[in-house]
């Protein structure tokens, strides 16, 4: 399954690249922001796009937003350290398959299986 990966943070984006990998995904892109991840999103089409909710420029929820229009239909997983109820909301509202916690440790098997089954749900309730 190929993966579009979108975080600010570059700790984020290799720890997560790295955990991808290993359990079988491929990350066909990476961005720090909205703006280069639509440009990732349209270059790439990939089956599952991983995006982070806070970042400069143009944040997870104006992007999610954005990726929609691009096309409805595509699987949006929802990247977050702080869950908070309202942004929740209006993410599932936009159309995300699911919303994901921040960090997702490398050496915690609970949190790899939550990552592989929300991903591979997500990718699979495409029609
Ligand atoms: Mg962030």
């Amino acid at each position: 399954m190929r993966v579009l990966l979108v975080d600010d943070s570059k700790f984020v984006v290799k720890s997560l690249q790295t955990i991808l990998e290993q359990l079988g995904f491929e990350v066909v892109g990476m961005a720090s922001d909205g703006h280069e991840a639509l440009a990732q999103f349209q270059e790439h089409h990939p089956d599952v796009t991983l995006l982070d909710v806070t970042m400069p420029n143009m944040d997870g929820v104006e992007c999610l937003s954005r990726i929609k229009e691009l096309d409805a239909d595509a699987p949006v997983v929802m990247l977050s350290a702080i869950q908070d109820p309202d942004t929740i909301d209006k993410c599932l509202q936009l159309g995300a398959a699911s919303f994901l916690k921040k960090p997702i440790k490398k050496t915690s098997p609970a949190d790899l299986s939550r990552l592989s089954c929300t991903l591979e749900e997500a990718a699979a309730k495409v029609v």
